[in-house]
């Protein structure tokens, strides 16, 4: 596909922000709207290596709320955009080992139910009895939300490519951006391998290189790349149809069904920040003992596949949205780990904040870009 010489908005980033966004932005009648992504295929940064997990349990009344709207929009999404997505409710199940961890999940279960969320508190009794196949002699207390589980990120990446290509947007693969031209306050062009673009409207969706794009444009993002990465085992047939995405939080250890058989993951605290996106095997050996430790079934099972991605971390643990001091310069990005569950919603958000100047399905203003020289963080604790 050839390069449009003139747009509206460019989006920068096929992943689920840029792929939501343009298809929200379509929705709302934009046609001159145009998305960029440097590799062949849409959504293999971030997203395409993502876990796929989706769940109301968060430790900020925010991130409650963006799943609260988010979620039911992946519900609905075959109704909507007509792709089936694969949502599997089969409930996120997150164990505390020590006392702190555990005074944290109360603490967090009081906030959800308040907003309306109905995740329970289980004793440690209670965990070992929802994951009898677990080693858990540990546990001393659970949260449990059924309503919590799975989707496929490639399915909602593409089934909203698909549908704001239907309404007339544009979205090309294989196309770099390379640099952002501006003059005084203003953006003039942006630059891919494939051509230029002069436009006046960027929205930077680049997710963990959301950073290196605001530098193009002289706009300063703190969003740190950091690798994380995960592997699937073959079929175990001792695993329940109903066996939870289970968080061993103390260890950032997570396990939950792929296919017949497992997905574990778990972050490695020593990983420096870096773009590179090979498995690290040494790491992968202390995953696979600590998985093993866990759940002794997992040494019957032999790898099937390895991948590793990058989040895109800031210094809050919550994403950047909306405008900068460049006019027309627009981020939704910086999702730190858990973003692929509020990408239909992000979309949304970005269509109102770029075409009505404020957000309107609910408010994220607190999450701007300035929080960070202002000093108005919002910590988020439910991150592994
Ligand atoms: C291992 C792992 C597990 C995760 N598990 C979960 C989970 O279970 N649940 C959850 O909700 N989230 C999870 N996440 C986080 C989630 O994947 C991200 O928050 C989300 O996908 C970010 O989406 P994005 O569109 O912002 O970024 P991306 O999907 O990375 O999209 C950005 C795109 O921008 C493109 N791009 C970059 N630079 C340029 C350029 N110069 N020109 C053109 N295109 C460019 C990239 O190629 C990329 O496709 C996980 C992440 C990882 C790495």
């Amino acid at each position: 596909m050839n390069i449009p010489t003139t747009a509206n908005i460019v989006i920068i980033g096929g992943g689920v922000m840029g792929a939501s966004a343009l298809y929200h932005l379509a929705l709302r009648g934009v046609k001159d709207v145009v998305l960029i992504e440097k590799e062949n295929f849409f959504g293999t940064g971030a997203t395409g290596r993502c876990a796929g997990g989706v769940r109301y349990q968060f430790s900020t009344e925010i991130n409650v709320k963006l799943s609260q709207h988010s979620l039911p929009m992946l519900e609905r999404f075959k109704e909507e955009i007509g792709q089936d997505v694969n949502y599997r409710q089969c409930g996120y199940l997150l164990v505390a080992t020590n006392q702190k961890d555990a005074d944290y999940f109360k603490r967090n279960v009081e906030l959800q139910n308040k907003l309306g969320v109905e995740t329970k508190f289980l004793s440690g009794d209670e965990v070992r009895a929802k994951v009898p196949l677990m080693k858990f002699d540990d546990a001393i207390a659970g949260t449990f939300n059924p309503k919590d589980g799975l989707v496929d990120p490639n399915s909602v990446v593409m089934g909203y490519i698909s549908a704001a290509q239907k309404l007339g947007a544009q979205a090309i693969s294989g196309a770099e951006v390379t640099g952002i031209k501006t003059e005084g306050n203003q953006i003039r062009e942006v630059q891919t391998n494939l051509g230029t673009i002069q436009t006046r409207n960027v929205l930077n969706a680049a997710g963990p290189w959301a950073g290196i794009i605001g530098k193009m444009a002289g706009v300063d993002i703190p969003i740190v790349p950091l690798r994380r990465q995960m592997f699937t085992t073959s079929a175990l047939k001792e695993l329940p149809a109903d066996f939870p995405f289970v968080i061993d939080f103390a260890r950032s250890l997570y396990f939950h069904l792929e296919g017949d058989g497992l997905l574990i993951g778990m972050s490695n605290q020593n990983e420096k920040p870096g773009l590179d996106q090979n498995v690290d095997e040494d790491f992968e050996l202390v995953n696979l003992e600590a998985a093993i430790e866990r759940m002794p079934l997992v040494e019957k099972a032999a790898r099937a596949s390895h991948w590793a991605g990058l989040y895109e971390v800031t210094p809050d643990a919550h994403p950047i949205y909306g405008g900068t001091n460049l006019e027309g310069f627009t981020v939704c990005a910086g999702f730190s780990g858990h973003g692929f569950m509020h990408g239909p919603v992000s979309g949304k958000l970005m269509a109102e904040y770029i075409l009505d100047g404020k957000f309107s399905t609910l408010d994220v203003s607190m999450l701007d870009l300035k929080r960070f020289e202002e000093g108005r963080l919002i910590q988020e604790y439910n991150v592994v």
